[in-house]
């Protein structure tokens, strides 16, 4: 049956903060301790980040530009726009994930003098002379922090929210594409599974088989209710993507003050 009130949200955290997490975990990151399906998740969602980074990047240089990564999770995107010079503020509901996106932080080669993630004066100072020899951008580190999307507040240039809303119903999709819109000055970039006679077809199979991941419900979206709820608040979508593997797909959209 479908969770009620804060329902959803506690069994998401409880799930990204245990199995849920030793399971993204190793999604998102390189080893290869993966199965077949996970490997091909591993791909979709690589190249959903590839797709946001290029939507982004078409815009112009993201140097000094504020970016809001809601639900960020182990820091797939938010890393790799820290390096394009953005100013990025990442959270998440789960502070195992927000711990792993630290690490992976501190484990990449930019490290620098002023973060707080510690790094050998030698490798700080390899990571700055790289960074001087290469370009001239400024990288700032990003800000990782434990925050529901609900709570946060305040005005970014850009808010990003990736395969997060998988895990609710449209019923709150609703008030977080909202929200999401209101800590935007220019555009929002949201992902989720999109809900199509096929997929819907392929979930309810699915389900039929549910295996020891299938620790949280997993919601479909239509395009036209994702549509629908920014046009609601004023928003309109300026560009689309779809991305599809065998086992991941997410529709990308990027919505923009209309
Ligand atoms: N956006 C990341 C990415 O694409 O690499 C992570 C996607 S993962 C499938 C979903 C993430 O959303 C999890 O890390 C989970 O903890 C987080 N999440 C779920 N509900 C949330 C909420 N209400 N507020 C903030 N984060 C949430």
């Amino acid at each position: 049956a479908e969770e009620v009130g804060g329902g959803d949200k506690e069994v998401v955290r409880e799930y990204f903060n245990n199995s849920g997490f030793q399971r993204w975990r190793k999604i998102y990151g390189e080893t290869d301790e993966v199965n077949r399906v996970q490997k091909d998740i591993r791909l979709g969602h690589s190249q959903t980040v590839e797709n946001v980074l290029k939507m982004l990047k078409d815009e112009g240089s993201l140097e000094g530009v504020s970016v809001c990564d809601a639900g960020c999770g182990t820091g797939c995107l938010a890393i790799p726009l820290a390096k394009e010079g953005a100013v990025v503020y990442a959270s998440d509901i789960s502070a195992a994930m927000v711990a792993e996106a630290e690490k992976q932080n501190g484990e990449d080669s930019f490290r620098c003098g002023e973060c707080s993630h510690g790094g050998t004066e030698a490798t700080t100072l390899a990571a700055k002379e790289q960074l001087q020899a290469g370009s001239e951008k400024k990288v700032v580190m990003p800000k990782f922090e434990v925050n529901d999307l609900e709570s946060l507040n305040g005005k970014y240039d850009t808010v990003v929210c990736l395969d997060v809303l998988i895990h609710y119903p449209q019923s709150k999709a609703d008030g977080m594409i909202a929200h999401l819109a209101s800590l935007s000055e220019n555009r929002l970039l949201l992902s989720f599974a999109p809900k199509t006679f096929y997929y819907d077809l392929l979930k309810r199979v699915g389900e039929l088989f549910p295996g020891p991941s299938k620790a949280t419900r997993a919601y479909l979206h239509a395009e036209a209710d994702v549509e629908r709820a920014l046009k609601k608040v004023g928003w309109k979508i300026r560009k689309r993507g779809l991305i599809t593997t065998q086992f991941y797909f997410s529709r990308l959209v990027e919505a923009i003050p209309a």
